[in-house]
């Protein structure tokens, strides 16, 4: 490596600045202090076999041609102890880049110029995220790739591609996750997200249905449980003894309390569980001394528990915005990302952790880029806190979204204009850049749209026509005439709902490639574009001990690489 068996190198000012013959000995004495540094050895090629697209796209093709990926890219050479995955679910680039500017604009610089935390990472690619049957793909079908090293079908949770609503046929095409792994491996893992922790992104690192919806079994179809399907929170509790997740922190408890029983926090609500179990009070018997923690001062006193469960909301968490007006108070992501860090980090023989932002979806899905940007400026905040509590010399952190949405930033907006303002500036390049730009009917525009949702201006089934206010949960729209006048309209303030071009009930995802961000060891394997599933064998290869595990169970080649689908049941998972 070089920062350890070589010298720092010397920082000149620049080479025109220096004379030439001035540098040499310096550099000559430099070379001679320590043996010349051998190269890297080759990236070991794996040989991926080429098909028919999709026909010939099989699990185990989809595995090989991952490592084959990852491999070229030097991922094998990482020496990772630990690894953190933050997912920004429905983070794309340019919520990345408007969350930017709103963050820089809140700290009361002009934005622009602002960088979120993990843009300052040294390492980043592209990520194709389609699924093996959608041009756009959801949540769930793109973690399964990002967690197991397999491309998925939309809706699939931890099992390769098939019909989504086949209990019977995904029986046996379950997918081995770097979590699982890890648990199998004796290192410690937690989750920590703002979603239900039965969500599709939590969900896909530690349960196998073909439905995402499938999160308690209250909701799944009788057919599938008589065919021996399991609800996702079930599944949460059948890690193998001694394996389980050390640290869980989120929200959905209505999918581990069982029917009849009142929530702590809501008591009009009930459990959702129609087996009439206690999932909480399962977790707890599995968990000796473990604590349970509903709400924020339970959360604090937990500190000293050798095993966390905190289900803060009986639903989703509360977004940032919002979370002040919680009954019981709610931690936000950088706290349970730093409780998470501190709990994990003991042990001696490293750890495995998902972060999910999960609401910046949410948000964007509700027309709310107020919501959408903060959600995100919230992960910042909580990737800068693991970045600080972690080294890179030991540590892989990627930072990645799943899909993306159809926000867009568009317009002239002059130098510093504020992200949720109107375009003040220029509609062509040689306008006045001080004024508001006006559109072809002479009436002012947002910078940030979206190509559709709930943000349609006509009126709707709960709203008058004329921009909406979120939470807007429209039944039916009429058609729009022409564009409201946004003149008098205060569009910075949290509950404005962006313009939609196309009347959706909820805003749809978007195709376009989404960002990845690394840093530690293995973090420079991220360069290029990428599909997605290639990040599991990122992970997977640049930490020896997830590496050497697969290896043990026969899956790697000659060059030590895993290029076989592992079966879950060979760790210690039941499927
Ligand atoms: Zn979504």
């Amino acid at each position: 490596m070089p920062g350890s068996s070589h010298p720092k190198p010397r920082r000149f000012r620049s080479p025109a600045a220096v004379p030439a013959a001035a540098l040499l000995p310096l550099l000559l004495l430099a070379c001679s202090a320590t043996p010349p540094r051998a190269d890297p050895p080759p990236a070991p090629v794996v040989e991926v076999p080429a098909i028919r697209h999709p026909d010939g796209e099989t699990p185990q093709w989809w595995y090989r041609s991952g490592a084959a990926r990852a491999a070229a890219n030097g991922a094998m050479q990482g020496r990772a102890k630990n690894v953190i995955v933050f997912l920004g679910d429905g983070m794309s680039l340019t919520t990345v880049a408007a969350a930017r500017i709103f963050d820089g604009q809140r700290a009361g610089t002009p934005g622009e110029e602002h960088l979120l935390s993990w843009e300052r990472f040294p390492h980043t690619a592209f990520s194709k995220t389609y699924n093996t049957d959608s041009q756009t793909p959801d949540s769930a079908g793109t973690m399964t790739a990002i967690a197991t090293g397999v491309k998925s079908h939309m809706g699939a949770i931890g099992v390769s591609a098939g019909a989504r609503w086949d209990c019977a046929g995904s029986r046996g095409r379950e997918l081995l996750s770097w979590l699982r792994l890890a648990a199998s491996s004796g290192m410690s893992t937690g989750i920590v997200t703002t979603a239900r922790l039965t969500h599709a992104t939590p969900a896909a690192t530690y349960a196998h249905v073909p439905d995402r919806n499938w999160e308690s079994d209250g909701v799944m179809p009788e057919k599938a449980r008589e065919q021996g399907c399991r609800d996702i929170a079930s599944q949460l509790l059948e890690f193998a003894p001694g394996t389980g997740l050390k640290v869980l922190l989120g929200g959905g408890r209505r999918h581990f309390l069982p029917a009849g029983e009142r929530d702590p926090e809501h008591p009009d609500k009930e459990g959702a569980r129609l087996d009439g179990r206690n999932l909480v009070q399962e977790w707890l018997q599995r968990n000796p001394g473990g604590a349970f923690a509903w709400n924020a001062a339970q959360f604090e006193a937990a500190a000293d528990a050798p095993a966390l469960l905190g289900l803060f909301e009986f639903e989703h968490m509360r977004y940032e915005h919002d979370r002040p007006r919680d009954p019981g108070g709610e931690p936000d992501l950088e706290t349970m990302t730093r409780e998470a860090i501190r709990r994990l980090s003991r042990d001696p023989g490293g750890f495995v952790l998902l972060v999910e932002g999960g609401r910046i979806d949410h948000a964007n899905h509700e027309g709310n880029a107020y919501r959408a940007l903060d959600e995100t400026a919230s992960m910042s905040r909580a990737v800068r806190a693991a970045a600080e509590l972690t080294s890179p010399d030991d540590t892989l952190i990627v930072v990645t979204a799943d899909h993306s949405h159809t926000l867009g930033f568009v317009g002239y907006p002059r130098r510093g204009n504020p992200i949720l303002d109107k375009v003040r500036g220029r509609t062509s390049e040689d306008d006045d850049p001080d004024r508001y730009a006006l559109d072809m009917l002479g009436l002012p525009y947002t910078t940030l749209v979206y190509a559709n949702g709930p943000g349609y201006t006509g009126a709707s089934s709960r709203q008058p026509a004329g921009p909406k206010r979120h939470f807007h949960a429209a039944d039916s729209f009429e058609p729009a005439v022409g564009r409201p006048d946004l003149t008098a309209v205060d569009t910075t303030d949290p509950d404005y709902m962006q313009e939609a071009l196309v009347p959706l009930s909820s805003e749809s995802h978007g195709g376009d490639d989404v960002g990845i961000w690394a840093r530690g060891p293995g973090s420079q394997a991220f360069r290029g574009t990428l599909e997605q599933h290639v990040i599991y064998h990122v992970i997977v290869q640049a930490t020896p001990r997830l590496r050497e595990r697969l290896c043990a169970a026969g899956t790697c080649n000659a060059d030590g690489v895993p290029v076989e689908l592992p079966a879950p049941a060979d760790f210690g998972a039941a499927p």
